[in-house]
C-alpha cells in the first residue's frame, strides 16, 4: 500500500479574518501608520480545525490521500502588491497559518512556504523568510514565483543569476521549488486559466534555453498543473532543444524538472503518463482550487485527480512512484519527516 501524497495543497479555505486583514493592509498602502498590526489577525486553532474539517480534510477523506503538501493560497501571495515589506508581513503571515495547520494535524499536511517576493527586489530579500520557514516550521519546501508582477513578466528568466541566491539555499537545504505564479492583475490572462499555465510552460521553455541545471546540479522545480502546455506539446521542446544544441530534454532538464498531476481530465493524464517519464510525475490534486465542480460527464470532482491516476492503464510500481516514491524522493525533508514516524 502506498502513502498517498498530494504534494500540491492550498489554504484556500483560511478563515475570512486572514482576507479582512489582508483588504485593510491593501487599503492603507498608501498610508502605512493606519496599517494593521499582524496582532490584529486573530484566528483560534478551532477556526483553522473547521476550515479544514469541512473542506480540505473532508475531502482527503473521501477520496482516499493520506498527506498533503500544504501552502499559502496561490492566487493570495499577489507579490505585485505594495513593497517589500507588505510581502514580508503578508508572508508571514501566510506561513505561519500553515505551520499552525501542520501543527494541529501533523499526520496530515506538512508545510511549504510562501517567499516575500517583490517585483524589482533582489531575491536574496527572501532568505530569511525560507530559513525561517525551513528551520522553525519544519516545511519542506516552497513556491517559487517567477513572476511576481502579476502576469506582466518584468523579471528575469529562471535561468538568470538573479535568481541564484534562492537557488544556493534551496541547493544547501535541500528543498523543492514549485514554480507558481499568483493571481495575474493584467486582464489579458486569466489567473487560473491562463496565467498559471502559462507560467508552467514558460519557466519550463526558460529552462530549455539555458543551462541552470550545469551551475545546480540538484536543483529541483516542480512545475504545477501537470506542466503547462509541456506534454501535450513534447516534440516541439524537443525539436527546440535541437535547434538549440541542447542535448535531448530527458537529459537536460528530467534531472531537475518534475510534473504534478493536477490535470482534470483522464485523457489529459493519460497523455501526462504517456509522454513524461514516470520518475517525473508527482501526484497532485491542488484541491479545493480553480475547479470545484463535479464533473457531470464522470460524476467526481474535476479535482479529484487520484480518480484518473486509478483508471490510468499503468503498472502498480508506477502507481506507487507516483502517490509516494518520487515525492519522498523530491523532498527529502518531507521523508526524513515520514522515516522518522516510522513511515
Ligand atoms: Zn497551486
Amino acid at each position: 500500500m502506498s502513502l498517498i501524497i498530494d504534494c500540491h495543497g492550498h489554504y484556500t479555505t483560511a478563515p475570512k479574518a486572514l482576507a479582512d486583514w489582508r483588504e485593510k493592509q491593501i487599503a492603507t498602502l498608501n498610508n502605512p501608520s493606519q496599517a494593521p498590526k499582524v496582532a490584529d489577525l486573530k484566528i483560534s486553532d478551532d477556526e483553522i480545525r473547521e476550515t479544514l474539517e469541512a473542506n480540505q480534510l473532508k475531502f482527503m477523506n473521501e477520496r482516499g490521500s493520506d498527506l498533503t503538501i500544504f501552502s499559502p493560497r496561490a492566487s493570495f501571495m499577489a507579490h505585485h502588491i505594495g513593497d517589500y515589506q507588505v510581502s514580508a508581513t503578508w508572508a508571514a503571515i501566510c506561513n505561519e497559518l500553515c505551520y499552525r495547520v501542520a501543527q494541529l494535524y501533523p499526520d496530515r499536511f506538512v508545510p511549504a512556504a510562501m517567499l516575500p517576493q517583490s517585483p524589482g527586489v533582489p531575491v536574496e530579500t527572501c532568505v530569511a523568510e525560507l530559513e525561517r520557514c525551513v528551520n522553525e516550521y519544519g516545511n519542506v519546501g516552497i513556491n517559487l514565483n517567477p513572476d511576481p508582477s502579476g502576469g506582466h513578466w518584468t523579471s528575469p528568466p529562471l535561468t538568470d543569476k538573479y535568481w541564484y541566491p534562492i537557488y544556493e539555499k534551496m541547493v544547501e537545504y535541500d528543498i523543492p521549488a514549485m514554480v507558481h505564479v499568483s493571481t495575474s492583475c493584467n486582464p489579458a490572462f486569466h489567473t487560473t486559466g491562463a496565467h498559471y499555465l502559462a507560467a508552467d510552460t514558460t519557466a519550463f521553455m526558460q529552462c530549455l534555453t539555458g543551462d541552470l541545471f550545469k551551475d545546480f546540479p540538484s536543483l529541483r522545480f516542480l512545475i504545477p498543473h501537470g506542466g503547462g502546455a509541456v506534454p501535450y506539446h513534447w516534440g516541439r521542446f524537443r525539436g527546440l532543444a535541437m535547434i538549440l544544441k541542447k542535448p535531448e530534454i530527458e537529459e537536460h532538464l528530467m534531472n531537475n524538472i518534475f510534473f504534478d498531476t493536477c490535470v482534470y481530465h483522464q485523457p489529459g493524464i493519460d497523455l501526462l503518463l504517456d509522454v513524461v517519464p514516470n520518475k517525473n510525475i508527482l501526484f497532485a490534486s491542488e484541491m479545493i482550487g480553480a475547479v470545484r465542480d463535479i464533473d457531470p460527464r464522470t460524476g467526481f470532482y474535476f479535482d479529484d485527480t487520484k480518480q484518473y491516476i486509478e483508471a490510468a492503464k499503468i503498472s502498480a510500481q508506477d502507481k506507487h512512484n507516483i502517490y509516494e516514491a518520487n515525492t519522498r524522493r523530491v523532498f527529502p525533508r518531507l521523508d526524513a519527516q515520514l522515516k522518522a514516524k516510522g513511515l
